[in-house]
């Protein structure tokens, strides 16, 4: 696991299991709350976040980007968390769990129950105490969402940005143009830094390299 603070107050654990695919959970420790953007796969990917945390009591706030098994199955490690997604998110983990875990087994990172979104949402939700905006951004799939922190500047778009700089376009779960719309979007957000599902850090101008590429 390779901890990375990227900025002040963010930090990202980047889990290389099985080597060469990475898989990044986005710390935010804000001044209300601390912010976990995604789960990864299971209670071993949540641990090193919570070693990290260890001495600090704020409450935990989990976000679920997309209900794809890489980025849930670590749900059940922090129970009694306010978890966040999008409508659809919810839905599509509840439907697809069992087909998800017989087909991804082998990926399995320590324990997973379902425990699903207690918190979901349709357009966008604003945390102001931290200044975490998160938006609903479809591409990648149909409840894909964005986080971004206004603080530090920080986008979390998830798997809207493909998995490896030589593959920036994702696989897209919807119409062309409503990811185009999302990457549109994106350009009018304040941000110098992306963080992305399975890539390396970037820079704003990536949004604009995915946009001449589609
Ligand atoms: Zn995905």
């Amino acid at each position: 696991m390779k901890i990375q603070k990227i900025k002040n107050r963010s930090i990202l654990f980047t889990n290389s299991l099985p080597a060469g695919w990475d898989l990044n959970v986005q710390l935010i420790m804000g001044d209300r709350y601390n912010y976990i953007i995604d789960t990864g796969l299971g209670s071993l990917s949540v641990a090193p976040i919570k070693e990290y945390i260890k001495h600090d009591n704020k409450p935990i706030i989990v976000i679920n980007t997309h209900h794809h098994w890489d980025h849930i199955w670590g749900n059940s490690s922090l129970r009694d968390c306010m978890i966040i997604s999008h409508k659809l998110c919810r839905e599509m983990i509840e439907s697809n769990w069992e087909e998800m875990m017989q087909k991804y087994n082998q990926y399995l990172d320590g324990e997973a129950e379902m425990l699903l979104p207690n918190m979901t949402f349709e357009k966008e939700l604003y945390f102001p105490e931290d200044k975490i905006r998160i938006m609903y951004t479809p591409g990648h799939t149909i409840d894909s969402i964005s986080v971004l922190d206004e603080v530090e500047n920080v986008l979390n778009a998830a798997d809207n940005i493909g998995d490896t700089i030589g593959e920036l376009i994702p696989s897209l779960g919807c119409e062309k143009d409503e990811y185009i719309n999302t990457l549109l979007k994106y350009r009018e957000l304040d941000f110098d830094t992306c963080v992305s599902g399975h890539n390396i850090v970037l820079e704003k101008q990536v949004i604009e390299k995915i946009l001449s590429m589609l």
